[in-house]
């Protein structure tokens, strides 16, 4: 497996979640070992943020990474989609404060990096492999993972709401394509109460019945209904692996989650880069220095 980014770059604009007003961003490919990284302009200096554990500053509600005067919310869906399709390396460019929340879930940025089109590039993509079982535990919420020969995910949700009850996602192995045919659809939900009292703080103010599945004490509010009838949680897989790809690299191991969330997720992510003895990171040989002056090769252009 080589490392990967996108053949060029791609513009999008949406309304973002928080504010409510349009933003911009545009991907530019990366280069080899640079990760995805996020850029702004701030008082006239550009200013990057690496999509990386350290950077997380929130987790409520959803994912924040911040540092040097640059904040950027709701990076989860589109961190979901890059690690969805397995691209390591992308400058995000970013002209507001949040990514926009498009439709909920992370199938306009899958369309979008689809659009722009696949490279591989010519060094190995490293992958961090699961050596004995780390778990964190919060009440009746817990999250651990264990080794396994590829990279799967277990994911159950229990809500006491007729519309959702307990839903559950076993042994899903995210090979090529899976993250495109399951999970991408899936869209953010949340509930009418929780709904009015973040408005009444300020919050969500680009939220809607076009971005979010909204349910009130019995049913889901959308005339259009579920995209498909586990679409909670599904698209609590989808945020995990939003928060995941804050490691940078895939994993080898079975992530295995009850009742998590974004905070959980990222605990479950400090504890094990916290203990070496858990993990390795391995990697193939790098290929000879002749070929990194070769073209990075199209996988797909779709
Ligand atoms: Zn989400």
């Amino acid at each position: 497996m080589r490392q990967r980014t996108i053949a060029e770059k791609i513009s999008c604009t949406g309304i973002g979640l928080h504010s409510g007003a349009p933003v911009e961003f545009t991907l530019h490919p990366g280069r080899i070992d640079s990760g995805i990284v996020f850029s702004a302009e701030r008082a006239g200096q550009r200013v990057e943020v690496a999509a990386r554990p350290e950077s997380v500053v929130a987790t409520r509600h959803a994912t924040s990474l911040g540092g040097l005067g640059l904040t950027v919310g709701t990076v989860e869906h589109l961190l979901a989609a890059l690690y969805g399709i397995g691209i390591d390396n992308v400058r995000i460019e970013l002209g507001g404060s949040e990514i926009p929340i498009m439709d909920g879930s992370a199938a306009s940025f899958v369309f979008l990096i689809r659009a722009a089109g696949i490279y591989e590039q010519p060094a190995p993509r490293r992958c961090l492999k699961v050596r004995r079982p780390i778990e964190v535990t919060d009440g009746a919420r817990r999250i651990r993972v264990e080794p396994a020969r590829s990279f799967r995910v277990s994911y159950a949700i229990d809500f006491s709401h007729p519309a959702i009850g307990r839903q559950a996602i076993e042994n899903l192995e995210l090979g090529e394509g899976v993250f495109e045919r399951k999970l991408c659809r899936a869209r953010t939900f949340g509930f009418l109460h929780e709904v009015h009292a973040l408005w009444r703080a300020g919050l969500a103010r680009g939220g809607s019945l076009d971005n979010t599945i909204v349910l009130d004490e019995r049913r889901v509010l959308n005339p259009e209904g579920l995209r498909m009838p586990d679409e909670f949680v599904r698209h609590k897989v989808l945020d995990l692996l939003g928060d995941l790809a804050l490691l940078g690299m895939p994993i080898q191991g079975h992530v295995k989650a009850e009742r998590g969330g974004h905070a959980l997720h990222q605990q479950l992510i400090s504890e094990l880069l916290s203990d070496p003895t858990c993990y390795e990171i391995v990697t193939g040989p790098r290929r000879p220095a002749f070929y990194a002056e070769a073209p990075a090769r199209l996988v797909s252009n779709a």
